[in-house]
């Protein structure tokens, strides 16, 4: 078997296909998995930090309802899948980092309606480290984002791996030498980042998410936050808003499992102080014990 030329892993990286752990340089899928002929697949992002997954139990919860939505079996159960989790990200040596899962519907005659009786889903998964000094950097200093024209289906609370539109934008902010794009729905209103939830702090302290429905992704850790600012009575308004109350806002942040990034600058426009805010800096903190502290509970033994 040979190595995928163009795939550099380190050494020693391992990942899981379906049952087995393997060199993640020889890990391979049929050609005819739909994952790869349609994009008829799912998938999740977790966090790793100091070896414990984040907020695992939510990412569970959205792998299930993607799968739901697009009537695809759960590949195994979830006590299980927390097995692979855990030595998958053990066998990688992850202290920091993420794990990538992905379900297809498996591989079958390409043919575009859902197989009747489906084939095996497949499961994939993969382990690896971040920086965490780059990680903290971004965290203490905040980063800048551009908007861009959000260009996706109609049904993006379904976590799947169709992500050409996303990566368009997310090139275009690379080029513009932004760390995010900022995507803007056809009524000037902001959905969401290309990989991450958007906030923004008005000017009585409040935070401004958009509301959950089928325009944005479900971002389990928009989830973790809403429900740590609700313990630490922090209001928040779940409503849209355009890239013009962003860029006179006091503070703005983006969320997603790599974690939460104060925006200081929105297509060349100064957020606030330009520096990060302290009301971004208290959902960072509280969102930081939230997880920690189910982080813990999910480790106890049961
Ligand atoms: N929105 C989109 C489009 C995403 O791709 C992601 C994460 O990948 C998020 C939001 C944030 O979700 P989470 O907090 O679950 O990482």
């Amino acid at each position: 078997m040979q190595a995928w030329p163009h795939v550099i892993p380190p050494r020693g990286r391992v990942a899981y296909v379906n049952g087995h752990y393997v060199r993640h340089g020889q890990a391979q899928a049929h050609i005819e998995d739909r994952g790869l002929q349609f994009g008829d697949a799912v998938y999740e992002v977790c966090a790793v930090e100091d070896g414990c997954l984040r907020d695992e139990e939510e990412h569970l919860d959205r792998l299930e309802r993607s799968t739901r939505e697009i009537e695809l079996a759960m590949p195994m159960s979830r006590a299980a899948l927390k097995l692979v989790f855990r030595e998958l990200v053990r066998r990688n040596r992850v202290k920091t980092g993420l794990l990538y899962l992905q379900v297809t519907r498996g591989a079958a005659h390409r043919d575009h309606p859902i197989p009747a009786n489906g084939p095996r889903p497949t499961l994939i998964l993969t382990a690896h480290s971040l920086d965490p000094n780059a990680i903290a950097k971004r965290r203490a200093e905040g980063i800048s984002v551009i908007t861009r024209p959000d260009e996706r289906w109609a049904r993006r609370d379904i976590k799947t791996t169709q992500l050409l539109p996303n990566l368009i934008a997310k090139t275009a902010e690379r080029r513009a030498g932004a760390y995010e794009a900022v995507l803007v729905d056809k009524e000037g209103t902001v959905t969401e980042g290309s990989s991450t939830n958007t906030w923004i702090v008005d000017k009585e302290g409040r935070l401004i998410t958009r509301a959950l429905s089928n325009d944005i992704l479900p971002g389990v850790t928009r989830r973790v936050i809403l429900e740590a600012a609700a313990d630490a009575q922090l209001a928040v308004i779940e409503r849209g808003f355009a890239p013009e109350e962003a860029y006179a806002a006091r503070e703005a942040f983006i969320s997603s499992a790599t974690g939460i990034y104060p925006v200081i600058a929105i297509d060349g426009h100064r957020v606030g102080e330009g520096a990060p805010g302290p009301v971004t800096r208290r959902v960072q903190e509280l969102y930081a014990s939230k997880s920690a502290m189910r982080a813990g509970a999910a480790d106890r033994p049961r």
